[in-house]
């Protein structure tokens, strides 16, 4: 299979996909089980914006271990532009450069590489626009 293939189905499986309650329309990223609003546990998808802005940052010096090479980094909160916040790194930027109130687009990237079993998680992060 060529790798474009795999990268474009991989976009899709990875979405960036929200929930959204049925009680009280309330939108989630990611997905929950009950609705703290209401305790409601019927939701529909939500397709999230492919946007937002830097609500706040922080630079982290020392991370976990899986992120040693990549000291120091840009984690941010994110608010998307239905209002709803995510947690997440902010990446090809060096701190100076993130301030809040910066818009960011969500890039899809590997996020941490299992070692022994070969396995790589791929998820979303923030890039500047
Ligand atoms: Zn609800």
């Amino acid at each position: 299979m060529s790798s474009p293939k795999i990268w474009r189905q991989r976009i899709e499986r990875y979405r960036l996909l929200g929930q959204k309650c049925k009680g009280c329309g309330k939108v989630y990223f990611p997905k929950r089980l009950v609705c703290p609003e209401c305790g409601g546990r019927d939701f529909g998808e939500e397709s999230m914006p492919e946007t937002g802005k830097i609500v706040t940052y922080t630079t982290v010096y020392v991370g976990p271990k899986f992120m040693e090479n990549d000291t120091p980094y840009v984690v941010a909160i994110i608010e998307f532009a239905n209002g709803v916040r995510v947690t997440t790194q902010v990446v090809d930027v060096s701190p100076e450069e993130v301030s809040a109130g910066k818009e960011v687009k969500f890039v899809f990237r590997k996020l941490k590489d299992e070692g022994k079993t070969g396995v790589i998680v791929y998820g979303y992060k923030a890039q500047l626009v």
